[in-house]
């Protein structure tokens, strides 16, 4: 049976990507800041008899090393890694360049670029022992430079460098795969804050990512493309 381990598994996308990768057969090792309170998880995992969710804040880490040796306990090997969770800047969509707040965007930066780097070094050992040895990271359209259109800019700066991020893996470990996935726009908390109406559903963009990571190939490594497996331009 094949592995994935996901992070921000509570809501959104993450628990999409949980209930697609269960229908799919495969063994869910879910993540999440707390798992006491993500009910909806809870309830998804025990319905499947999958393993509880482990405890992992991208954010720190103490919880992201603790949350390896815990995962380590419960599985021999991953095969694939999605560093799903991920956070807007507090005034999201409505973020100019002029005026940046920088203690939120360290904590956006912190979550959304040191979180996928620390997460990937941490499981490194376990992807090394699974078979399809590929690591995903949620990026976005706003992270690239070629598609900007200004605004939202502390998120945009973020993904952009969650994408050079990716990139800077797929240079340095060669025996894994990696890629950057646009999700669409999704009808999430995020997706739709600020009011915005979002025109794709969880489960679509979920079964478009699965699809999209089951056909990446070790030659694929580095690659930016969206929820339906189109290229993006950096
Ligand atoms: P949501 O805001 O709906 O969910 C975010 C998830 O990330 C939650 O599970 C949240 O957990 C988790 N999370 C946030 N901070 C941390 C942390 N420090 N440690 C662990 N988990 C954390 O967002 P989406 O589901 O929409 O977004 C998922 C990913 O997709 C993100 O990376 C986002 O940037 C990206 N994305 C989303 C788009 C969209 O349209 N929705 C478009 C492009 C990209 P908790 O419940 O604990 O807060």
């Amino acid at each position: 049976m094949k592995t994935v381990l996901i992070t921000g598994s509570s809501r959104g996308i993450g628990l999409g990507l949980v209930k697609e990768y269960v229908k799919n057969g495969y063994k869910v090792v879910a993540t999440c800041r707390d798992p006491e309170t993500a009910s909806d998880l809870k309830s998804t995992l025990a319905e499947t008899n999958q393993p509880s969710a482990i405890a992992l804040d991208v954010a720190s880490d103490d919880s992201i090393f603790k949350a390896a040796e815990e995962v380590s306990k419960i599985v021999d090997s991953i095969d694939i890694l999605i560093n799903n969770a991920g956070v807007a800047a507090k005034n999201h969509p409505n973020d100019p360049a002029i005026g940046v707040d920088r203690e939120d965007a360290l904590r956006v930066y912190s979550t959304n670029v040191i979180g996928p780097l620390k997460v990937t070094e941490a499981f490194l050992p376990l992807l090394r022992k699974g078979n399809e040895k590929k690591v995903v990271i949620i990026s976005s359209l706003l992270g690239s430079i070629a598609n900007c259109k200004g605004g939202r800019t502390t998120y945009s700066c973020s993904k952009a460098a969650v994408n050079m991020a990716t990139m800077c893996l797929s240079r340095e470990v060669t025996d894994l795969t990696f890629a950057t996935l646009h999700p669409g726009h999704v009808q999430t908390d995020m997706g739709s804050s600020g009011g915005r109406s979002a025109p794709v559903t969880v489960e679509e963009s979920a079964l478009g990512m699965y699809n999209v990571i089951s056909k990446l190939k070790m030659e694929d490594s580095g690659l930016f493309c969206d929820w339906n497996g189109c290229k993006l331009p950096w």
